[in-house]
């Protein structure tokens, strides 16, 4: 929040946010606790769409006027020494080069710009990846019963639902349309897990 202060966006996204006083613990049984995150009322955490986050953000960098936004392009290489970063175009197939005086990559977990200065022995980087994954699910809204308009919550917005099951938990969040965004961690491998089930491969 306080980057997006900083930014001058906070105002965009917080109509976009969903206040979470606290978790809501399910047990095998069904049974549900509720558990604070804070002691005043206005410790909470925040649900937001990714992908209103992402939009929001897109588009107050399209207003940026030195900004130049270019989807489907994929980073392959950077040639530190000669400042020259090669792309493609995913439309296309089109390979290209840019040259630069600054470059941010910014490109996530399976960074290509750190795989770039990896493979010129320009750092060092370990990854490990998890023996789980995740799948996102949705939860969508009640139907609304005698022709109101709007569905019901399926259980109580105001919190973060964490059904915990030891090697695997399934997490879901409120969205502002009565739906909630679920997201199930399970193993790879294991049993329960993702490589037992075709359809549900992430
Ligand atoms: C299931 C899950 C739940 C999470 N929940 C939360 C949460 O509740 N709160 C929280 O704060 N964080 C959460 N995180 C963590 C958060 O998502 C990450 O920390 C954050 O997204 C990292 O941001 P980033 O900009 O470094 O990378 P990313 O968000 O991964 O963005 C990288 C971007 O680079 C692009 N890209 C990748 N490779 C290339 C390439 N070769 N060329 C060009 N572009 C490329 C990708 O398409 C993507 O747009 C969660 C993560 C996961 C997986």
């Amino acid at each position: 929040m306080l980057a997006l202060e900083r930014a001058g966006l906070a105002g965009r996204v917080r109509p976009a946010l969903m206040p979470m006083p606290g978790r809501m613990v399910h047990d095998a049984a069904g049974k549900t606790a509720f558990l604070r995150y804070g002691q005043q009322d206005h410790e909470v955490i925040y649900a937001l769409s990714r992908e209103k986050l992402n939009r929001i953000l897109v588009d107050a960098a399209a207003e940026c006027p030195g900004i130049e936004l270019r989807f489907s392009t994929r980073c392959l290489d950077v040639d530190v020494a000669a400042g020259s970063v090669a792309l493609r175009n995913e439309h296309d197939g089109r390979d290209y080069h840019e040259s630069f005086e600054v470059l941010l990559g910014a490109d996530g977990a399976g960074s290509a710009v750190r795989a770039a200065l990896v493979a010129r022995d320009l750092v060092g980087a370990q990854e490990l990846p998890l023996d789980h994954d995740y799948k996102e699910l949705i939860i969508p809204a009640v139907p609304p019963a005698g022709g109101a308009s709007a569905g019901q919550y399926a259980f109580e917005p105001r919190a973060l639902h964490i059904w915990p099951r030891g090697g695997y938990m399934l997490i879901a969040l409120p969205n502002t349309d009565g739906s909630f965004t679920a997201t199930l961690f399970l193993s790879r491998d294991g049993d329960p897990g993702f490589g037992r089930c075709e359809a549900m491969r992430p």
